[in-house]
């Protein structure tokens, strides 16, 4: 049986990012070859692609929640998206995101106060969730993967 690692799909190619666009990395993927890949984009099948950028805002009296252009809340949206996620894939055995991306950064996403200016750097909602979940496992993105694996090679 192969080993599991989830991988944002903008980096294995897919064109799912806020522009249209992708971050692939062939590298990753190439360097992935002996696992089951499980590409995952919570924002793309909620909001479409392209769509306006979503952010990680904190609030006055609020926890970190995740806004659109609109300053509309959509972190229940999100949530529900990735928990869904998760609940199909309990166990993986490696997670790999996308570095600043408002669901998909670990510890490099911008957290904006509410008139958007950039006030620390965190966790995306999705790396959050993840990182509750499979407590286990420490989540790499593709800078840390590009790191350890500069060749593509495991
Ligand atoms: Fe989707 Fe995550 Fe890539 Fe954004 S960073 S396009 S949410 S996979």
């Amino acid at each position: 049986v192969k080993k599991k690692v989830v991988v944002s799909a903008c980096i294995l190619g897919e064109q799912c990012r806020y522009d249209g666009k992708t971050k692939k990395i062939s590298a990753v993927a190439e360097g992935l070859k002996g696992y089951e890949i499980i590409p995952f984009c919570p924002e793309a099948p909620l909001f479409g692609t392209p769509r306006e950028r979503i952010n990680v805002m904190l609030r006055e009296g609020e926890n970190r929640i995740v806004t659109d252009e609109t300053n509309k809340d959509v972190t229940k949206l999100l949530e529900d998206e990735i928990n869904t996620f998760i609940a199909a894939h309990p166990q993986v055995d490696r997670i790999i995101l996308k570095s600043k991306s408002p669901s998909c950064g670990y510890g490099t996403t911008p957290i904006l106060d509410e008139k958007k200016d950039p006030i620390a750097l965190g966790n995306g909602i999705a790396a959050e969730l993840m990182q509750a979940h499979y407590k286990d496992i420490k989540i790499e993105d593709e800078c840390s993967f590009m790191k350890h694996n500069p060749n593509g090679s495991d």
